[in-house]
């Protein structure tokens, strides 16, 4: 049994069966089984019907037979004298195919229509209680034979004329309806044929229904082939069904965000070759007015060389920021999360910082609400706040203030950056998160900035199941609030 099983497994798995044999397969049943109950019922039903009728009919003759009988005293007359109640006794036994036993009060045999038990004693069932004044009929259903006892009264003369007196004697007739069913076998055989050739219409015209029920999914799933081979722009538009127009409006949602998916990526490939060739550009520029210059003085060359240098910085920076997002956007295998006292983290980033911020004398707050302990990953987090203050520095006014203030309640930690510098315009401060999105592009060059800061601070967040938002009004300041669960749960 468990061979047959794993066969048919093994079958239904490289052979996966069309929805329509299951559809035919279950109209088809719901068609016939109600066809072949009624058929069955009807037959069974005529059957009995029948046999009622030839039980009552095969009665009522002999009945007739039993009073012809009586009043003609078969049972006390010769032989000679009872000879035409006898040819019409064999006529009845005749017609209705069966045998019929005279039994006296003797229960002696005293004529039988096939002429094989004259003379003998006969002390059946039927008989004894067909004496005791209970006319009896009985149906044998495994065999198909019927038995009636008919009792034959003695015929008494009285003042009004003659009355039926006791039993004299019993007519036992035994029937078979075997010929009944042969007929009935015949009409249950062409019935059969018959049904066999409904079961086929049936199939024909259900097949043929699902098959129309179904083009509609065959042609969603030709327009989803269309759309496999790299056709990203077709639309799929299925409408027959309520479901199929659901199936291709989820098929399109998902085209759409692919296509979007796809365009982000080939903006990222031109804007990473674009920021990778302007450092590249900068420096075969300086390095050509180099050599084209002849017998340059030595101030000019160091000069260019330090351009040169700061340069190739550039480069060197905008491939590391590069490398830090790619490390983000990697399924976090590398991630190592464990607690960490995050106030000394935040203090320790700020003194880092604070020689940048001196230079333009912007001032370095430090705000702890609370002791704060979470699960993070330190290396990628401290990637994440550097980020945030060293751009509240760099796009600040001279004299300003950055304030950073950590908090938290029982399920995260709030860091909160608010810088006092240029702001950013309200429509584009969702765009900054973008990588290489820079609100002013000379600016944040000559900062030094790749644009990729905020990109990489995201994705950190996002590793740490927490949120980033970013409130700003521009030339008044802007704030950055980060919330990260304090437990982090993979
Ligand atoms: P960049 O390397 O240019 O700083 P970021 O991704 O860190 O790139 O920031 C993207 C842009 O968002 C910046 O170019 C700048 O225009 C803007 N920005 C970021 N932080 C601030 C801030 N604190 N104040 C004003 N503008 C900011």
């Amino acid at each position: 049994m468990k061979k047959i099983t794993e066969r048919f497994r093994q079958f239904y798995g490289k052979h996966t069966p069309s929805v329509k044999l299951p559809m035919v397969a279950a109209a088809l049943i719901f068609c016939m089984i109600p066809l072949l109950i009624q058929s069955r019922v009807l037959s069974s039903s005529s059957r009995q019907q029948q046999i009622d009728r030839r039980i009552i009919d095969v009665q009522n003759q002999c009945q007739i037979l039993s009073n012809k009988m009586s009043r003609g005293s078969y049972l006390t007359n010769s032989v000679v004298d009872n000879a035409s109640l006898d040819s019409e006794l064999s006529t009845l036994a005749d017609i209705f195919n069966g045998r019929i036993l005279i039994v006296n009060s003797g229960f002696r045999v005293v004529r039988d229509t096939f002429s094989l038990s004259e003379g003998k004693i006969c002390i059946s069932e039927e008989v004894i209680r067909c004496f005791q004044g209970e006319s009896t009929n009985r149906y044998d259903t495994k065999r198909h034979y019927f038995i009636l006892a008919i009792p034959i009264p003695e015929y008494v003369q009285s003042t009004g004329g003659f009355t039926a007196g006791k039993t004299a004697g019993v007519m036992l007739v035994t029937a078979s309806t075997e010929s009944m069913f042969e007929l009935e076998e015949s009409l249950n055989d062409r019935a059969a044929l018959y049904q066999l050739m409904i079961f086929v219409v049936l199939s024909i015209v259900i097949f043929s229904v699902v098959h129309l029920l179904i083009r509609p999914f065959e042609r969603l799933v030709a327009s989803v082939g269309h759309v496999a081979e790299g056709n990203l722009d077709e639309d799929i538009a299925e409408d027959t069904y309520r479901e199929t127009k659901e199936i291709s409006g989820v098929i399109n949602k998902t085209l759409d965000k692919l296509k979007s998916v796809e365009q982000s990526r080939q903006e990222f490939v031109s804007n990473v070759s674009h920021e990778l060739k302007t450092p590249i550009t900068s420096i075969r520029v300086l390095a050509d007015s180099l050599m084209g210059m002849e017998e340059a003085p030595k101030e000019l060359y160091q000069e260019f060389m330090q351009d040169i240098s700061d340069e190739i910085d550039r480069e060197s920076k905008i491939i590391d920021d590069l490398l830090n997002l790619v490390k983000m956007d990697k399924v976090s295998q590398e991630n190592s999360f464990a607690p960490v006292q995050i106030n000394g983290l935040v203090e320790m980033i700020l003194k880092r910082l604070r020689p940048i911020a001196r230079k333009r004398n912007i001032e370095l707050i430090f705000e702890s609400m609370r002791e704060v302990t979470a699960d993070i990953d330190e290396v990628k987090f401290s990637l994440a706040v550097n980020n945030l203050v060293e751009n509240a520095v760099k796009y600040n006014r001279e004299d300003g203030w950055v304030r950073v203030t950590l908090d938290a309640d029982h399920k995260f930690f709030y860091l909160k950056v608010a810088d006092s510098g240029i702001g950013i315009p309200k429509e584009l401060t969702e765009r900054v998160f973008e990588r290489f999105y820079r609100v002013d592009k000379a600016r944040s060059r000559e900062t030094g900035g790749t644009g990729l800061g905020l990109a990489i601070t995201k994705s950190v967040i996002l590793l740490h199941h927490g949120a980033i938002r970013v409130e700003s009004t521009e030339g008044e300041g802007t704030t950055f609030t980060v919330r990260i669960p304090l437990i982090y749960i993979p």
